[in-house]
C-alpha cells in the first residue's frame, strides 16, 4: 500500500512520454523522438579522461558529503565571475544532480502547508517536489504570447508563500527572462520576504541574450537559492552531478538530507565536474551552436505547417501551440499513432499547457527535416 506522501504525486509524465515511443521503437517501428531532455552529444574527453583519471588514482572511496573541496572551490570561482554572486566554497553543496538538489531545497525549506510559486508551464519535477515536502503549489499564470513571462505575480502572494522557483532559460517554453522581468520578481520576493529558488540548469544553452542570475541582483544574496548542473551545459546527464549555492543554514539542512540519504555525489565523477569547469569551453560553444541551427529548422518549419511558436531563447525545447489541430494530447496521440513522431503534451507541465507540445530538439538536423514532413502528412 502507497503512503499518503507518494499518493500526492503522479509518474513523471516526460518519462511516460519516452517509455511509450521507447516500446514502440523495440517493435520495430521507426519513431523519432522528440522528447529527449539531454542533449545527443557525448561528454567531453578531456572530462571523461579526468573522471577516469581520478577512479585509477584510487578516488574510489566516500566523498565529503558537500562535495570534495577542489570542486566546490572551482564552482565558487564560476560563480563569482560568470554569474556575478559573491559566492564561497563553504555556501556550496555539490549534489548526484539537479534534481536531486531540487528535492533536497524543498524537503529543507518548506514546511506543511507551506505555498511555493511555479509558472505555469513548469518543469515536471518541481510540483512533486514540493508536495512530498507537504507544500502546495500555486500556480502563476504566464503570457505566451510575451517570452511566458509570468502575469500578475503579486496578486498570487500570501502570507504562507515561502519561495518562487525561477527557470531561465526555462524548460518546457526555452523561454529566457529579461533583466526586468528578474527585477520585478526580486522585488516581490523582497517586499514579501520570500525566497527564491533559481534552476540555472540551462544557463549555457542560449542563443541570443546573456544569461543573468537572479542571486546577483541587489539584496537578493540571502534569499536566492542557485541551482546548476553539468548535465545539460556539458552533455554529462548520466553523471548525476549537480550543486547548488545558498547561504549557511540552507546549505546545513541540505546536507543534513544528503548525509542520511545518498551521502555524497560520486567521488571520481565529481572530479570530471573540474575539469568541465576548468578545462576548454570550446565544446560548449560548439554544441549550442548546432542546437541554434536545429532551433531555427524546427521552429520556422512549425510555424509554417500553423503550429504556432515563438523562437525560444535557449534549452533545446519548442513549446508549440497545436491549437489549430486539437488539443495538445490529442495531437501527441496523433502524432504518434500516424506520423510515428513522439512528442510531449503539454499538460503535463500545467494547466496552461493544455494547447501546446513540447518539442525537444536534441535530435539531428535531419530527423528534425523528417519530423517535419511527417508532421506535415500526419495533419494534412
Ligand atoms: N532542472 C530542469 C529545468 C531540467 O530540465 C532538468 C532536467 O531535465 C533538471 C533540472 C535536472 O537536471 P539533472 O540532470 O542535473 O538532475
Amino acid at each position: 500500500m502507497a503512503s499518503s506522501r507518494l499518493e500526492r504525486v503522479e509518474e513523471s509524465a516526460t518519462m511516460k512520454a519516452a517509455n511509450v515511443a521507447n516500446k514502440m521503437r523495440q517493435e520495430g517501428i521507426d519513431i523519432i523522438s522528440f522528447t529527449l531532455g539531454e542533449p545527443d552529444f557525448d561528454t567531453p574527453k578531456h572530462i571523461c579522461d579526468a573522471a577516469a583519471d581520478a577512479m585509477y588514482r584510487g578516488e574510489t572511496h566516500y566523498a565529503p558529503g558537500a562535495g570534495v573541496p577542489a570542486l566546490r572551490s572551482a564552482i565558487a570561482e564560476k560563480l563569482c565571475t560568470e554569474n556575478k554572486l559573491d559566492a564561497s566554497a563553504s555556501d556550496i553543496i555539490v549534489t548526484p544532480g539537479a534534481k536531486q538538489a531540487i528535492f533536497e531545497i524543498m524537503m529543507s525549506v518548506l514546511d506543511d502547508n507551506d505555498e511555493a510559486v511555479l509558472f505555469d508551464p513548469a518543469w515536471v519535477s518541481y510540483d512533486p517536489a514540493i508536495k512530498f515536502a507537504g507544500a502546495n503549489t500555486t500556480w502563476v499564470p504566464t503570457d505566451p504570447e510575451n517570452g511566458f513571462k509570468p502575469i500578475d505575480l503579486e496578486e498570487y502572494i500570501n502570507e504562507r508563500t515561502k519561495l518562487i522557483v525561477v527557470n531561465s532559460p526555462g524548460n518546457p517554453t526555452g523561454a529566457v527572462y529579461d533583466k526586468k522581468t528578474l527585477q520585478n520578481i526580486a522585488d516581490i520576493a523582497i517586499d514579501n520576504d520570500i525566497l527564491v529558488l533559481s534552476d540555472e540548469i540551462y544557463e549555457k544553452i542560449i542563443y541570443d541574450q546573456k544569461h543573468q542570475s537572479i542571486g546577483s541582483f541587489e539584496g537578493m544574496q540571502d534569499r536566492t537559492i542557485t541551482v546548476n548542473g553539468f548535465s545539460k551545459a556539458y552533455a554529462m546527464t548520466g553523471w548525476r552531478l549537480g550543486y547548488v549555492h545558498a547561504r549557511s543554514d540552507i546549505i546545513k539542512g541540505m546536507l543534513k538530507i544528503q548525509s542520511h540519504s545518498v551521502s555524497s555525489a560520486t567521488s571520481f565523477v565529481q572530479y570530471g565536474g573540474i575539469a568541465a569547469l576548468e578545462g576548454p569551453q570550446e565544446p560548449v560553444t560548439e554544441m549550442v551552436d548546432r542546437f541554434k541551427a536545429r532551433r531555427d529548422l524546427l521552429v520556422d518549419g512549425l510555424n509554417a505547417l500553423d503550429i504556432k511558436c515563438q523562437k525560444p531563447g535557449g534549452a533545446f525545447y519548442a513549446f508549440a501551440d497545436v491549437s489549430a489541430y486539437g488539443d495538445g494530447n490529442v495531437v501527441t496521440e496523433k502524432l504518434l499513432k500516424d506520423a510515428h513522431v513522439a512528442v510531449t503534451p503539454g499538460s503535463a507541465f500545467g494547466e496552461s499547457g493544455k494547447d501546446f507540445i513540447r518539442i525537444s530538439y536534441a535530435t539531428s538536423l535531419e530527423r528534425i527535416q523528417e519530423g517535419l514532413e511527417r508532421i506535415k502528412a500526419a495533419l494534412a
